[in-house]
């Protein structure tokens, strides 16, 4: 049985709006502690996600989430809290299950390196960097060509090289273009986008171009598969999220940025179309799936755990 790393999903944000304190049964959502064993999950990434929108506070927001995350993993003998490749390694060699704490929206970091030390020391091991509002970092994807040339702001350029020092996972999912680019251009260590799909298949502004498939598979970086029907479907239709569509945008991302550039990046939790892979105990169903499709074990391996493993290693 093939495990995997999921490297994002909005379980927390889900847990705090329906006012749940822990995720061990969450059985009206898409993923928790019992079905990520059912799964075989390796490690999932669990973002505190921030609508600035709808935020008063977006920092304790963050801890709210980051406190259902806690609470779960002390009272799970499987989930162990988990900002690093040595722990991730002994947690699968012990049979649990590795949770990784990350933030989409650095929208709280305020423009304060000293808040994104607070953060990696609180045990975050990547920080999307914006969400689709303009921050600190940057500005979002947009269907505007002049928003989505907008680069960094001064603070994001330095904030890339901090992050690279302190060991915090540069994510440009959600980025527009033109930050996007400064990422690529500034980060000396390998970067994401946990969870884009490819521009080639769907046109959404939310997705990559093959460019940036290559750039980031360059950098030694992953693009984690997004199971959203909108990044999926070339009409960009809302409705059904198909194993087919994620077998075309898999197969396109390992085209063009190799077999080492490919993972996974649900968005479970996050999304609300109709899916064939609707939950993370369904996991093993996709590679099996994929397998039919003509993926050999050893290139599923790399899609599945291998390359976001790497990545953890490289920078965490
Ligand atoms: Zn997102």
């Amino acid at each position: 049985m093939i495990s995997y790393i999921d490297m994002h999903c909005d379980t927390l944000a889900e847990a705090v709006e329906l006012g749940r304190d822990k995720i061990i049964h969450f059985n009206d959502r898409a993923i928790d502690v019992v079905r990520l064993e059912e799964g075989h999950c390796e490690a999932q990434f669990f973002a505190a996600y921030i609508d600035q929108d709808k935020s008063k506070d977006p920092y304790e927001d963050y801890m709210a989430m980051r406190q259902v995350l806690l609470n779960t993993v002390a009272h799970s003998r499987n989930l162990k809290f988990t900002n690093n490749y040595s722990e991730l390694s002994k947690n699968f060699a012990a049979g649990k299950i590795s949770a990784f704490l990350t933030i989409e929206n650095g929208c709280l970091v305020e423009g304060r390196m000293e808040r994104l030390k607070k953060l990696k020391k609180q045990g975050v091991s990547l920080i999307t960097l914006t969400w689709n509002q303009a921050n600190c970092f940057g500005f979002p994807h947009s269907s505007d060509s002049a928003e989505m040339a907008k680069g960094l702001t001064d603070f994001g350029k330095e904030a890339i090289e901090e992050m690279n020092g302190l060991g915090i996972i540069v994510d440009v999912s959600h980025l527009s273009d033109g930050g996007f680019w400064d990422v690529a251009n500034i980060s000396k260590k390998p970067f994401v986008a946990s969870h884009s799909n490819c521009r080639n298949i769907a046109p959404h502004t939310r997705n990559l171009t093959d460019e940036m498939i290559k750039a980031i598979a360059e950098k030694g970086g992953v693009i984690g598969l997004n199971f959203a029907a909108d990044f999926l479907n070339p009409d960009l239709s809302h409705e059904k999220s198909t194993v087919d569509k994620l077998f075309l945008h898999a197969k396109h991302i390992i085209e063009v940025g190799g077999i080492e550039s490919i993972g996974i990046g649900t968005d479970f939790d996050g999304i609300t179309c109709k899916l064939e892979i609707p939950s993370c105990d369904k996991m093993p169903l996709l590679f099996e799936e994929f397998e039919k499709r003509g993926m050999n074990h050893a290139s599923l391996e790399y899609l599945a755990y291998k390359n976001v493993e790497r990545v953890i290693k490289d920078c965490l």
